[in-house]
């Protein structure tokens, strides 16, 4: 038997087990499950691929979706791995030569959808075989409250009862509790060791601006930042999708539509094209999202405000699965807060689920305008402490100005109660700077006290006061009256004279913060650049001839990696993160003969 060290080192080409992966593989070697927690991008496969390629007999793996399973697979038969999978995609032969495999003993791993498992027919063959472990992916599946929730998943606790002596790792990236406490319930883990990992992602830059032209905004940030990237960018509705997407185009960009909305056969091929073309942007509603499996994403771009911090976390989470610097950014405004608040006061159900979903939505607002880390407060959300501020933020990076918000503070709540707290944002900032709209004349509103007292700030200032207060609880946009803004018992030590409000001044324009040393992007030396094109050339060539995404031939940093060492000799190559015995033998050839043109300076 292979050890796991060896496995790690010849299959994969990594030198050392990364977080709890070395104690997840010990517990399943002995036979015990296990339930794991990692954040994307944590390291998750080779904590069941690594066992199964040790232990005796095929590794079961459950995947909720069809295309992930081929990314897998074809990433696992480039390292030399008898890795195959199982589902409605694959011609009646080929799927019959599998199981064929399968029944020989000639698979380490197999793949299926759980509703393909359940079926009688595949638990008898699989009764039939020797199997080495059941991994269950994406185990949040199981949970009736979140997005993801597949009912076939709840029925995969019968592998406990048909199969009692094969461990079982059950695998998820969500943080809270709750979920955790389902998944270990509802899969019938009782006995399975836990597995918790931090969700710290580190190398994801957050970054929360004001929207204040958030198309030029965003043009700034992929024409300075990101060029040449892949990346997502989320919108709440189809038109917008469809219309960003548009546009993008008319920029120049390759921008791909993806909702819910589309033809099936459309959202296949652009997602297709997201994992093998470079450079391709997808514009998509939260539809788009957990078959991503893209590990070289290297923005998320969120152009309304996500729901909750759940969901910020979830989307921001697919940029940089690699480990390389990637950019989550969130272009946030008072119109995204009326409009999520009227969402959720018009949403099916009880009282109590749209009072939760209110809360959820505060979070997020508050994540937006703190002043201190905002991974701290990410983190702490999830009830998780980083003892010092990350660095790698926004807030870190370029500290946000405060200014004395009180007397434009009491402006803005005396003008809300004189025109009787029946009207938006829009119309009291009219009357507090003096605006002679036909609105303001026909309720007579030039007649009030706080007409035109507020000429000393600009819409856009008067906006960002109103959404910090509103956040802050001063003030609550009514989502059952047209968003409008209503003052809360908070504002009356504040109205009274007895507190004081600091406000955020923000910057209007999505500047590149001045980072100290840490990059946002990875860049490339000019003096290196030719080599970098030459081997990322070779890769796209090889990736192309075998139909596969080039990062399955190499990731960008084993790339980098070559392109800091430029190793000359086959025992050099292998010594390079990422390089296997198989992919060495299959890919070495063709990279060294590029990297012999650039000989070490
Ligand atoms: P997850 O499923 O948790 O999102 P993956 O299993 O896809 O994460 O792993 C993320 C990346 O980290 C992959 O590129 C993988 O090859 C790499 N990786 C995993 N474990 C190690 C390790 N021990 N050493 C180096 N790289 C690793
Ligand atoms: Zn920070």
């Amino acid at each position: 038997m292979t050890s796991p060290q060896s496995i790690l080192e010849h299959t994969f080409g990594y030198t050392r087990f990364r977080g709890p992966q070395r104690e997840v593989i010990d517990t399943l070697m002995a036979g015990g499950d296990a339930l794991v927690l990692m954040p994307t991008g944590g390291g998750k496969s080779l904590c069941y691929q690594i066992p199964a390629l040790a232990r005796e007999g095929c590794g079961v793996v459950i995947s909720p979706l069809i295309a992930l399973m081929q990314d897998q697979v074809e990433a696992l038969c480039a390292a030399g791995v008898r890795a195959a999978f199982l589902n409605s995609s694959l011609p009646p032969e080929q799927a019959q030569q599998i199981k064929a495999e399968l029944v020989a003993g000639e698979l380490d791993l197999l793949y299926l959808a759980p509703e393909r498992l359940l079926q009688p027919r595949t638990l008898a063959m699989l009764r039939r075989v020797s199997l080495s472990l059941f991994a269950i992916d994406e185990a949040h599946c199981v949970s009736q409250w979140g997005h993801d929730f597949r009912a076939d998943y709840l029925q995969l606790n019968c592998l406990h009862e048909q199969f009692p002596a094969v461990p079982r790792i059950a695998l998820t990236a969500t943080a809270d509790r709750r979920t955790r406490a389902e998944i270990a319930e509802r899969l019938d883990l009782a006995d399975a060791r836990h597995f918790v990992s931090s969700f710290d992602r580190p190398n994801i830059r957050y970054r929360i601006a004001q929207k204040d032209n958030p198309r030029r905004q965003l043009l700034d940030f992929l024409r300075s930042e990101q060029a040449g990237h892949s990346g997502i960018v989320y919108c709440l509705s189809r038109s917008k999708v469809e219309s960003t997407a548009d546009w993008l185009v008319q920029q120049g960009f390759t921008a791909l539509p993806y909702h819910a909305g589309l033809p099936a056969a459309l959202r296949a091929e652009h997602q297709r094209r997201f994992l093998r073309e470079d450079g391709v942007i997808v514009v998509a509603t939260i539809a788009f999202g957990m078959g991503i499996d893209k590990p070289d994403v290297r923005f998320v771009a969120h152009l309304d405000l996500p729901k909750s911090i759940e969901a910020y976390y979830q989307e921001t989470g697919r940029a940089g699965r690699d480990g390389e610097p990637a950019t989550a950014l969130l272009l946030y405004g008072l119109e995204d807060v009326v409009k999520l608040g009227q969402m959720a006061a018009n949403s099916e159900g009880s009282e109590e689920h749209r009072r939760q979903e209110r809360n959820r939505l505060n979070a997020m607002l508050g994540l937006c305008e703190i002043t201190s880390c905002r991974r701290q407060a990410l983190l702490r959300y999830f009830a998780e402490e980083l003892e010092q501020p990350c660095g790698n933020c926004d807030t870190c990076l370029e500290p946000p100005q405060t200014w004395d918000g009180t007397e434009a503070a009491t402006k803005l709540l005396s003008c809300v109660y004189r025109t009787g707290q029946r009207f938006g944002a829009a119309h009291v900032i009219d009357v507090l700077r003096g605006s002679t709209s036909e609105k303001v004349l026909k309720f007579g509103h030039d007649q009030v006290s706080t007409y035109g007292i507020g000429t000393d700030l600009s819409s856009t200032e008067w906006r960002g006061v109103v959404r910090q207060l509103v956040v802050r609880g001063y003030l609550e946009v009514n989502g059952e009256a047209f968003g409008a803004l209503q003052l809360t018992e908070a504002c009356r030590p504040l109205l009274r004279g007895e507190e004081k409000v600091q406000l955020r001044k923000l910057p209007a324009r999505v500047r590149r913060p001045e980072s100290s040393g840490r990059r946002s992007v990875e860049e490339v030396d000019p003096a290196d650049q030719p080599l970098w094109e030459a081997l990322r050339n070779c890769r796209r060539e090889i990736a192309e001839a075998r139909g596969v995404p080039p990062y399955v031939v190499f990731h960008d940093a084993t790339l980098r990696e070559m392109l800091a060492t430029r190793p000359q000799t086959p025992e050099a190559l292998l010594a390079i993160s990422g390089v296997g015995d198989s992919k060495l033998q299959r890919f070495g050839d063709a990279f060294l003969a590029v990297l012999r043109d650039f000989p070490p300076q």
